[in-house]
């Protein structure tokens, strides 16, 4: 059975192929085509740094309809990270690529390190800004409010 994901995509680092960071995530969008079916796609935006990040990111949002569970999609995205370079380091720090699961067509999942919804997102612009471009409709199964509500209360 196929579900829906809502997926994050960030990157503050050039790739040595690809290029600045915005070239970095529009490439990596295509590259989840190898985990399903990518539905919707958002603009590129970009955000200020935030943590021990020192450069500005550039952010997009995409939906992919998938067989896998989130652990295996999990599993899937961490492979085209590691692809694209990224090195394990300080978590928020500079990235070439990063690509979390925001949430889940058949609501909640936890299992070891990871948690669905993503446990941060209703506190980011920079995630819910690309996020409601294509997926405001989307009801966040913990607070009941929809990504366009999320977005609106962050002002
Ligand atoms: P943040 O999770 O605050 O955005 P980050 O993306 O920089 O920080 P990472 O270093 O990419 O953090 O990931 C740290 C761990 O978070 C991963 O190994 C993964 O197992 C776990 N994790 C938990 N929930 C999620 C999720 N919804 N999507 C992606 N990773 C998650
Ligand atoms: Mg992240
Ligand atoms: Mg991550």
């Amino acid at each position: 059975m196929s579900s829906t994901f809502l997926i994050a995509l960030g990157s503050n680092r050039r790739h040595v192929l690809y290029g600045d960071p915005r070239a970095v995530v529009a490439a990596a969008m295509e590259e989840c085509a190898a985990l399903g079916t990518v539905s919707a796609r958002s603009p590129i935006m970009a955000s200020e740094p935030m943590g021990a990040a020192q450069r500005r990111f550039a952010n997009a949002a995409c939906l992919i309809e998938s067989e896998y569970d989130p652990a295996a999609l999990l599993a899937g995205l961490k492979r085209l990270e590691k692809e694209f370079g990224r090195r394990r380091g300080q978590r928020w720090g500079d990235r070439v690529l990063d690509l979390d699961i925001i949430l889940w067509s058949e609501g909640r999942y936890t299992s070891g390190a990871l948690t669905v919804p993503h446990r941060e997102f209703r506190n980011r612009d920079f995630v819910l800004k690309p996020a409601n471009a294509i997926a405001g409709w989307w009801r966040d199964p913990i607070t009941g409010l929809c990504i366009r509500h999320l977005l609106a209360r962050l002002g």
